[in-house]
């Protein structure tokens, strides 16, 4: 018997059960490779400035709202789990390269207004004075000062430790249906045939949380897979770039995320392309390109690490989060670009909704309603 059960173990479902145990609950997770999948290769940006887009006010508050809780929730799982998560405040540095980025940058500034949010517009020369190894054909750029980001592979670390030192288990076995009797969820059936009996289910799978099946009024979640591709490289001393440089080489996205260690992320490719997660020569040339170009010292740099996985997307880019029709079941899911930025406010969220709460005002625009409907 397990009050709680958690499907999946990645940073939302491994965020979530940790609080829940931390509140007494006994909690298990499903998940037969923990952190493995989209919260492995994220570039670990907390960044929901330079992610705001027009006609999102409530997506980009609840970013803001959870990158604000993120020194907390940093501060207590380093010290509940005695491990680093790479929090680190420099801010990012928005560049653009010819004529149409700039415009892409102009239009980006212009919601930060809107918004009220914080960023400054720069010359190509004001970005190179911030950033040295900046190319020399960066023409303008913006400052960011608040979009920040942590090491993802610290954080499901320090979270996997964090769950074994609050006793969470850990079942190594895919979920495969959650059953309900008369007052709400009642067990969780794996893969195997075994069943797990839960007072609560949380469903945390990522971008499979559609697949497992449900109580019958309990909506299926409306999550898909968005493909990124992203590579790890290490740079020599002298040629890791001072705080996050990302923005636009001649229309094409891309993102250098330095970490403490050397290691500098390049990102990321989305791509509509189902449940693939195949490495292509194509989406690395582009990547190394763009990262080449934006900073020449790429060019130096080793290879360590290519991979490609999932983000679990919505149709309106939202997560799905909170209480759904069936009592006891809990959804903490589809939080594609932006789900390491928001996994305290939803593991918050999760522990809030166990212990019978509402959601907090910034949360509650995203619970699974919003999709019912014809
Ligand atoms: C290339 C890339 C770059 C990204 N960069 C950023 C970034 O900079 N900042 C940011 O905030 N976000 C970023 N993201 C998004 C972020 O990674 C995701 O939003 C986040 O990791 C989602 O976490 P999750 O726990 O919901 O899903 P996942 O990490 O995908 O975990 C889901 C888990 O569920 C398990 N599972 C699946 N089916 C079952 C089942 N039937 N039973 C039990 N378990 C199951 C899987 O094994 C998996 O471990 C990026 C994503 C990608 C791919």
């Amino acid at each position: 018997v397990s009050d709680v059960v958690v499907i999946g173990g990645g940073v939302i479902g491994l965020a979530s059960a940790w609080r829940a145990a931390v509140a007494g609950a006994e909690v298990t997770v499903c998940d037969p490779e923990p952190c493995m999948a989209a919260s492995w290769a994220a570039a670990g940006m907390l960044a929901p400035v330079t992610e705001s887009r027009a006609g999102s006010p409530a997506l980009t508050a609840l970013g803001v709202a959870s990158l604000h809780a993120w020194a907390d929730f940093a501060r207590q799982l380093e010290e509940f789990s005695g491990c680093p998560v790479g929090l680190r405040t420099e801010g990012t540095l928005a560049i653009a390269f010819d004529a149409a980025d700039r415009r892409a940058l102009e239009h980006l500034a212009g919601i930060h207004r809107q918004l009220g949010l914080t960023s400054r517009p720069l010359t190509g020369g004001e970005c190179r004075q911030a950033e040295p190894l900046l190319s020399h054909q960066v023409t303008g750029g913006l400052d960011v000062p608040g979009d920040h980001q942590v090491d993802n592979r610290l954080v499901v670390a320090a979270l996997q430790s964090a769950c074994a030192k609050a006793g969470v288990s850990m079942v190594p076995t895919r979920a495969a249906s959650v059953e309900a009797g008369g007052t709400g969820v009642r067990r969780v059936v794996l893969e195997d045939g075994a069943a797990v009996d839960a007072g609560a289910v949380v469903l945390a799978a990522g971008c499979w949380s559609g697949r497992i099946v449900l109580p019958p009024s309990a909506p299926r979640p409306p999550v898909r897979p968005v493909k990124g591709q992203i590579m790890r490289l290490r740079a020599p001393a002298g040629s890791v770039p001072a705080r996050i440089v990302r923005g636009l080489a001649r229309g094409v996205s891309v993102y250098l995320v330095p970490r403490e260690s050397g290691q500098v992320v390049v990102g990321g490719t989305v791509e509509e392309q189902g449940f693939d997660t195949s490495v292509t020569a194509g989406a690395v040339f582009e990547m190394l390109r763009a990262a080449t170009e934006v900073v020449p010292a790429t060019a130096g740099m080793t290879v360590e690490d290519v991979i490609a996985r999932l983000r679990p997307a919505t149709p309106d880019d939202g997560p799905i989060i909170g209480p759904s029709p069936v009592a006891g079941l809990i959804y903490a899911t589809g939080h594609h670009r932006n789900g390491v930025l928001m996994t305290p406010l939803t593991a918050a969220a999760v522990a809030g909704c166990l212990a019978g709460e509402a959601v907090a005002e910034v949360v509650a625009p995203f619970g699974w309603e919003r999709f019912a409907g014809p």
